[in-house]
């Protein structure tokens, strides 16, 4: 048999780690989210930052689901490549937007023959980016809890979803949030990650907010470590999300010296990091922006340590 056969097929299902598995044991997970690289370029770049980050045997890896076109097909294309060419465990991301529910269905069942088990039911956000009206897809889905239940017929799949600490751009308050990830847990989500956020007053409020509604949804923080002052402004835009004064201060009172940028954007992290999981969260998703340094160092910074 070749190599490029063998490449192709399915991964056993040994290699196929069950996410809601992995968040039930002792050890606090870690995982790294990617995003679709938009050339070959950088495609190249995404892989040298994936093997590198493969060695520290993350729980598992993420790949969002791009806007549309040729990200998305990036996005279908590197997260299969991670199942069948890598030891690590990927999760699919997949959004509603512009898909009917027959194109979802297909592309679950690429993930499916890609060996893929895990999959981030998401909305997605508007055409045209937050704070556009959202416009469902003639025989699409309006809501990613329509996805969760959508994806939990089509296979053995785990579904997790997204959760905002911080409030969602287009939703009228906290509580409507918590009401709101209780509607996809009820669906059959079976965890949670984050939007980036900088309080562990915010994620303690959302954590609190669902288990007074009588759900032990894990809920694991996504945590962006900053390097680039610029890349946090381009974020936070494109999120809605608030950077609080104290974290902006830090960053800007280094702002023209890029090396003291990632140590201060290092610093936040570890110490935002430390505080969730003495706090009892259940993990780390580390977004890496395609890069491997700030994210290997807060790892290390932390003590985490390779899953066996
Ligand atoms: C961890 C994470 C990963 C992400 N990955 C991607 C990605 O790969 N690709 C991408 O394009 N985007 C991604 N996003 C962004 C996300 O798709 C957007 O923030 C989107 O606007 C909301 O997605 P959702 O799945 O939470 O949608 P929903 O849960 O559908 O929520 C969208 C809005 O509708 C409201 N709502 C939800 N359900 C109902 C209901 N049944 N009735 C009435 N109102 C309701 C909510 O309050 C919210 O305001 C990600 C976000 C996070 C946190």
């Amino acid at each position: 048999m070749s190599l490029g056969t063998s490449a192709r097929l399915p991964r056993p299902a040994h290699m196929t780690r069950s996410i809601p598995q992995a968040l039930a044991q002792d050890l606090p997970s870690f995982s790294f989210e990617f995003f679709p690289p938009k050339d070959d370029a950088a495609e190249a770049h995404l892989w040298e930052a994936i093997r590198r980050l493969e060695k520290t045997r993350p729980t598992f890896v993420s790949v969002t689901y791009g806007a549309g076109g040729s990200t998305r097909d990036r996005s279908v294309r590197v997260t299969e490549r991670i199942a069948r060419e890598t030891t690590l465990t990927p999760l699919a991301h997949l959004t509603c937007v512009g898909h009917s529910v027959s194109e979802l269905r297909s592309v679950v069942g690429a993930f499916s023959a890609a060996g893929i088990r895990n999959i981030l039911a998401l909305r997605g956000d508007p055409l045209g980016g937050p704070g556009q009206e959202w416009v469902r897809h003639r025989e699409g889905l309006d809501h990613a809890d329509e996805l969760v239940a959508l994806v939990r017929t089509l296979g053995a799949f785990t579904v997790g979803v997204a959760a905002f600490p911080d409030q969602h751009p287009e939703s009228p308050s906290l509580d409507a949030d918590a009401e709101v990830l209780v509607r996809k847990a009820d669906a059959g989500a079976e965890y949670a990650i984050t939007q980036f956020f900088f309080t562990k007053e915010a994620y303690l409020g959302l954590r609190d907010r669902v288990a007074a509604r009588g759900r032990d949804l894990p809920i694991i923080p996504g945590l962006m470590p900053v390097t680039n002052v610029k890349q946090l402004a381009r974020m936070t835009q494109l999120s809605g999300q608030p950077v609080p004064d104290a974290v902006a201060s830090r960053l800007e009172a280094v702002a023209d010296d890029p090396a003291a940028v990632r140590e201060v954007g290092v610093e936040i992290t570890t110490e935002l990091a430390q505080e969730l999981l003495a706090e009892g969260a259940p993990g780390i998703h580390f977004i890496t922006m395609n890069r491997s340094p700030a994210t290997l160092r807060v790892w290390d910074n932390l003590g985490m340590t390779a899953a066996q």
